[in-house]
């Protein structure tokens, strides 16, 4: 498959002849997830976005922006970021062979994403303050200096974004009732709606943020944010009157759900539908377990982010290896116990 702005060109802001920077991004897979339907008696598909090249959806709109960017003659590039974004920034103002860089809060990035971010040569700068701090700061830096912004604010970011949608309907034939799907700074489901409308489709959209950093559902920023699931760590979301509208207008619901929800739908996919997905990820899946998704006989869960960004957390949740002696008797006694 080519990279998603040659395959979507035609409903893309790109024309014949532009730069395209790309990693051949998109075409992610759609999996059926037997034993969650079985379990919310639905209908349930996967869309395992861990399987873009940086291991997150955030380069179906990075590869728009950075060759908007490149295109517009940037030579760096700049993004506040929770590590996903900084991972995919990092990835490809390598190989547009421009100046990246990047704000995270100080230790609180999985070690896979910011591991990305300093292997792609990325300038990693980490502040003593969160994400919406970071945000604020490359939104200031950007207007005083001939630096690209490619947070979500961006368009082309979303126009990217919204190409998950093409592919969702592609595979189910324009069928789908509804869209489970983490909401942190609430680019994607802004951009998920868009790609649906754009189609004339209008499933429910149905948004879940972490409990302790639910600024959607308690109607007002949080100061303070904090949950495990770090991507979407965020109080103050910069697309808020557009992801509420998505899911107004498509009679979704947002809802909220605790680390212990996430974190239980994190270990459910691992072990009985063998997809590892990051913690933010698994909160479209806790959602639909704990809240549910209306009457919807036919469900997709955007699966934000592969489970190898965050070895930490996936450690904390399982038990250990098992010691053993290099003989075969001791093998056996191990694994006939
Ligand atoms: C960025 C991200 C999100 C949140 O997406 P928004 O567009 O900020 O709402 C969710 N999960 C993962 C893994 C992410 O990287």
């Amino acid at each position: 498959m080519p990279g998603l702005i040659e395959r979507y060109i035609d409903r893309l802001p790109f024309a014949e002849g532009d730069p395209i920077i790309t990693l051949q991004e998109g075409s992610t897979p759609l999996v059926h997830a037997p034993r969650l339907s079985e379990r919310v008696g639905a209908e349930v598909w996967l869309k395992i976005e861990g399987s873009n090249p940086t291991g997150s959806f955030k380069d179906r709109g990075m590869t728009c922006a950075v060759s908007a960017a490149v295109r517009e003659g940037a030579q760096a590039v700049i993004c506040a970021s929770t590590g996903n974004t900084a991972a995919a920034l990092a990835a490809y103002a390598a190989r547009a062979g421009i100046r990246g860089v990047v704000i995270v809060p100080e230790g609180k990035i999985a070690m896979g994403k910011l591991a990305q971010a300093l292997m792609h040569g990325a300038q990693v700068i980490a502040i003593q303050g969160n994400f919406d701090r970071a945000l604020q700061l490359v939104r200031t830096v950007a207007e005083k200096h001939p630096i690209a912004l490619v947070n979500s604010i961006n368009e082309f970011r979303i126009e990217g974004q919204k190409t998950a949608a093409f592919e969702i309907a592609e595979e189910l034939a324009g069928e789908l009732d509804a869209l489970c799907i983490p909401v942190g700074n609430a680019g994607n489901i802004t951009a998920y709606w868009r790609g649906f409308r754009e189609l004339g489709m209008a499933p429910q959209m149905f948004g879940f943020q972490a409990a302790g950093a639910a600024p959607l559902v308690l109607g007002k920023p949080v100061e303070q944010p904090e949950t495990i699931a770090s991507a979407i760590r965020i109080g103050k979301p910069a697309r808020w009157e557009q992801a509420m509208d998505a899911m107004t207008a498509s009679g979704g619901a947002v809802n909220a759900v605790t680390d212990e929800q996430i974190l239980t739908a994190y270990r459910f996919l691992a072990r009985e539908e063998g997809v590892f997905c990051e913690p933010a990820s698994a909160a479209s899946v806790a959602g639909l377990m704990v809240h549910g998704a209306g009457n919807a006989q036919r469900v997709a869960c955007v699966l934000t982010g592969h489970g190898l960004k965050d070895p930490d957390t996936a450690l904390s949740q399982v038990g250990g290896v098992v010691p053993c002696e290099p003989e075969l008797s001791a093998i056996e006694r191990a694994i006939l116990r």
